[in-house]
């Protein structure tokens, strides 16, 4: 787990502020879920023989003996609670939540055990054109992010749970003549969850894997004009993508559609974002049948995305309010509330531990402030104050106080 320090929350908070502004222009609503579930939760969503619940989760017994554990991702509990809150009866539902998730993985670049997922969930939607939009929304945001040209769209179909059905029986089949070949992770997983073979990151697995029956050719006609749909739908919007039929994803859920957005940036942690569809879920939590599809971002993946490219985010301190003497320090208490009044985004930051004039310059110089608001006694009396620019050469200029307001307005807005 990390600590975000002050100097890294710009960027996270330039990125927080686009994502909620495209979210907003699809017409998704934010849901704010708590980060601790009952434990039966995760494990009747995501699988008993996924890595989340078999080893990632942490779970601890609270005071009355019931199991809880800190949500390891969130389509579960935003399901759980619109559910619990019978959301999903009226009409469709677009929602995202952000916030923090655990998993108890081996840390590394990219992998904490405490991370950040801005989740997207649909509810309601059969057509391949809800599908089509969570992928249009990402697209939207990896441009306004101005890192379209480091992502890239990998795209599966893992079909329905009959469809996938008769394809584990092949592969374990193909598997079971080449156990020699097995890594002891894979070994495992032939009997509990062999696609998730299919995803290992192990070398030396990748040419038996790349033998392997594909996954796409035991699909029916119905999974298969879905998928043919978003397809067409992408490639009138120009948006390229890759199909990849080893994609599996790690979650038990998904059906249909799976998808990655995939970078080279970031070494082995590549996947930024990853999501599909996941209709039987919903029935599986006690729902009525219904249709679902939906997407989580690794927030601190994105971040490190983001520090490849160059984003303007804001400064800490605009402006700099320098005090000497008794009468300036009072009334800059009060001039500073005015120009808050009157420029309510500037940010202002007023010396407010005293000193010399030049010990306050230097701290005004360390804000990183552009200008420096200067009052002493005499412009007081006078109802002047003294501005300088801090980041040329353009000296000081002594104003009204009004006259003041009406600077820095003409530089902030
Ligand atoms: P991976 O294959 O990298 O383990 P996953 O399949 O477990 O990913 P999901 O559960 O689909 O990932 O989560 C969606 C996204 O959340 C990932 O693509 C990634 O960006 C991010 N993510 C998942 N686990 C972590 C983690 N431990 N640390 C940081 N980000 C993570
Ligand atoms: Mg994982």
């Amino acid at each position: 787990m990390h600590d975000v320090l002050p100097t890294e929350t710009p960027l996270w908070q330039t990125a927080e502020a686009i994502i909620r502004e495209v979210l907003g222009s699809y017409g998704y609503s934010e849901i704010r879920m708590p980060i601790v579930e009952k434990t039966e939760l995760f494990k009747r969503s995501i699988g008993e023989v996924t890595d989340i619940v078999e080893k990632e989760m942490y779970t601890f017994e609270d005071r009355n003996g019931d199991s809880l554990t800190l949500r390891p991702e969130g389509t579960a509990g935003c399901l759980r609670a619109c559910l619990e809150h019978s959301l999903l009866q009226s009409q469709a539902h677009r929602l995202w939540y952000y916030g923090p998730m655990y998993r108890h993985e081996r840390p590394q670049k990219g992998r904490y055990r405490q991370f950040i997922q801005l989740g997207v969930e649909t509810y309601g939607m059969s057509g391949p054109d809800s599908d089509t939009e969570l992928l249009l929304i990402m697209d939207r945001l990896w441009k306004r992010l101005g890192v379209r040209d480091k992502v890239r769209l990998e795209l599966n179909s893992l079909g329905t749970i009959a469809e996938r059905l008769v394809y584990r029986e092949n592969l374990v089949n193909y598997f079971n003549q080449h156990l020699d070949k097995l890594d002891e992770d894979s070994s495992r997983r032939l009997h509990t969850n062999p696609l998730r073979i299919l995803d290992s990151k192990n070398p030396a697995m990748q040419e038996l894997v790349a033998d392997a029956p594909v996954l796409m050719d035991y699909l029916g006609e119905d999974t298969i004009s879905h998928f043919q749909a978003i397809k067409a739908n992408l490639d009138n919007l120009g948006i390229s993508y890759q199909i990849n039929t080893r994609l599996v994803r790690g979650l038990d859920y998904y059906s249909k559609t799976v998808f990655e957005w995939v970078t080279d940036e970031l070494g082995s942690q590549g996947t930024v974002c990853a999501g599909g569809r996941y209709d039987s879920l919903i029935e599986q939590l006690g729902g009525k049948a219904n249709f679902a599809v939906g997407f989580a971002m690794g927030m601190e993946r994105l971040l490190a995305l983001l520090e490849t490219v160059a984003i303007p985010t804001a400064k800490p301190v605009d402006v700099y309010m320098i005090r000497v003497g008794a009468l300036a320090e009072q009334e800059g208490l009060r001039f500073a509330e005015a120009i808050r009044d009157a420029l309510p985004t500037v940010r202002l930051q007023v010396g407010v531990d005293g000193g010399s004039f030049k010990s306050q310059f230097k701290k005004a110089d360390k804000s990183g402030a552009d200008y420096a608001v200067i009052l002493g006694d005499d412009e007081v009396s006078r109802g002047e104050v003294a501005i300088k620019s801090l980041r040329d050469e353009q000296g000081q200029q002594t104003l009204s106080q009004q006259q003041a307001v009406a600077f820095l307005q003409s530089r902030y807005f």
